[in-house]
This record gives C-alpha cells, structure tokens and sequence, in this order.
C-alpha cells in the first residue's frame, strides 16, 4: 500500500468530466471543483496521500458514519431501537420515514443522522456538539474544529432537515426539540477535515474502532462492525447498489465531495473531489474508487476463486 502511487491515480481521473458541485451553502457552492486528494491509511497505520491531502473541506455526509458510531458507542447499542437499518432507494433527504415504526430508515441517510446526532452524550445542544467533535477528533488522531460560517448556514438554510426533524418529533422519534437536532447535526456537517485525517477516521473503523495511528480505542469493535455493515448497504443512498458492485468496498459519500472508505482489517481510505452525479457522489472519487479497489484487489466480492 505505502507503495501504491497515488499520483498517478490522481491524474488519471482528472481528465473525468461532469457532475456539478453542491449549491446549498455558500462555501460549498464556491469549493474548488479542480480539488482532487487521495490518502489510504492501513489498519498497520502505514499512510499515504497525495499532494493536496491536507487541503480542509467539511465532513457533510461523511459524517453520518462517525455519529451512528458515538451513538452506538453512549448508548450500548440502544441506538439500534431507534433507528432502521434498510437502504431506502432513494435521495438522502427524503422526507419519509420507515412505515409502522415512524423511525428514520437508516443512520446514513439525513433523518437518520439527525436522530443519531440527538442520542449522543450530552445534556444540550453544547454538550452533544462537544461530544461528537471529540469524538470525531479521536477518530481522526487529531483536534477537529467546525466551520463556523458552514454550520450556521446549514442550520438556517437546512429547510428540509427541519422538516424531517418536525416530521420525527410528530413520531415520537426524536426526543429533544427540532431545531436542537438541526442544530447539532449541522454543526457536525460542518467540520473541518482534510483527506488525510478522514482517511484515519476510515483506517480505525477498518481497525475494528482502535485508531491504527495514535492507538486509542474509539468505539468497542462490534460498534465499528455495525457501522461498516451498514455503509456497505446504505453509505452510497440511492446508488449504494451500483457503488457496491463496481468498488465493493463500504463508503459513505457526501456533498462536499468526500467519500470515506473502509475496507476492514486492511485499510481506510479518503477522496475528495467536489463535482458531485445526481446522486450527490462525488464523480472523480467514484472513478478513483474504481481505480484502487481493482489496482489493491479490495473489492469484498472480487475474491480469485480457487476452485
Ligand atoms: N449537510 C448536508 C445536508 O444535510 C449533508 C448532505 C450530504 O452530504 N449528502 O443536507
């Protein structure tokens, strides 16, 4: 792995074209959509990364992974009870919920990870956005900050997650106040990371939660188990079926065109490149999954069979 040439897959998805950088927020809108920054980091805590691997974007929907994690983690897997855990088939934000139970359908979608944002550790707002950003910087090895400026925009710009939030108050679902769920999940949207550092969070998910860097255990392995069973079948939204077939390595995309990967017991991976499919997957990332699942034979289906 350490020497697996991430320049060269670099360029080779440059020339990819299409796909359209996210306009919900300002900052988003005005992302470098030339970015492209690749980092693997193994389950041994060997790194590599391309050039532009410490160039900051925020988590957005790569977060959702990490906060189903805390939430297992303060919960002792009650968090489970609450939340579903079946792909849906369909955009991120949604405005449904799983039928009979009112609960989110899964922890990778928004209402999900507006509802496992509420169940971490805390007693308000302050507290449950201490939590999770110490818990996202222990994940990451490193002291993780929230943009300011992304986070506030997503609070009051984020009409459907207050919908979504309403409608799961409506539920009995989620249990403290709409706009304090909105608030805490649009904060951690908003943290600040680089590819690099996402590609360790990756790395301590694929290491059954002990982070491969520092060594600290984050969250119990069989947390870290249900987190990545999970991003195998609802990581991707609505194209978690095709992603699987042509990477097959869980991940979770996001709006600001970050994916993170885990490939258990061997490696995490992180890839930025803002131009998003209709989807709202990165198109270059997706290209540059393809690449290194087929260059490191990661795919968990692609196995030589030796009979
Ligand atoms: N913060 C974004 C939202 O809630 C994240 C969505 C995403 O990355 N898919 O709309």
């Amino acid at each position: 792995m350490a020497s697996y040439d991430l320049a060269t897959l670099v360029e080779r998805v440059r020339g990819q074209s299409g796909g359209e950088v996210d306009r919900s927020v300002p900052a988003l809108a005005s992302a470098d959509p030339d970015l492209i920054a690749v980092a693997l980091v193994g389950t041994d805590g060997a790194i590599a990364a391309s050039e532009d691997a410490g160039v900051p974007f925020s988590l957005q929907s790569a977060v959702k992974p990490f906060l189903f994690a805390l939430a297992l983690a303060d919960t002792d897997g009650a968090a489970l009870d609450r939340v579903g855990i079946e792909p849906t088939g369909e955009a991120f934000d949604a405005i449904k919920l799983e039928s009979g139970t009112g609960r989110p359908p899964n922890p990778m979608v928004n209402a999900g990870a507006l509802l496992t944002a509420s169940l971490v550790d805390g007693h308000d707002v302050a507290g449950r956005d201490e939590r999770i950003l110490r818990g996202l910087s222990a994940f990451a090895g490193r002291s993780l900050e929230a943009d300011e400026e992304i986070a506030r925009d997503e609070h009051l710009l984020g009409d459907r997650n207050h919908a979504l939030a309403h409608l799961m108050r409506s539920e009995g679902t989620l249990r403290v106040t709409a706009d304090d769920a909105v608030a805490v999940y649009a904060r951690a949207c908003a943290v600040l990371v680089d590819a690099r550092a996402l590609a360790v969070m990756g790395a301590t998910l694929a290491g059954g939660g002990r982070n491969p860097v520092t060594g600290e255990r984050v969250v119990p392995a069989a947390v870290a188990r249900d987190v990545v069973s999970v991003m195998a079948t609802c990581g991707v939204y609505d194209g978690s079926g095709r992603w699987m077939r042509s990477v097959g390595i869980p991940a979770k995309s996001s709006v600001s065109g970050a994916l993170v990967l885990a490939v258990p017991g061997v490696l995490g991976a992180a890839i930025i490149s803002p131009p998003l499919d209709a989807r709202g997957t990165s198109v270059r990332g997706h290209a540059a999954a393809d690449i290194l699942s087929a260059d490191l034979g990661l795919h968990a289906f692609g196995r030589p069979s030796s009979v």
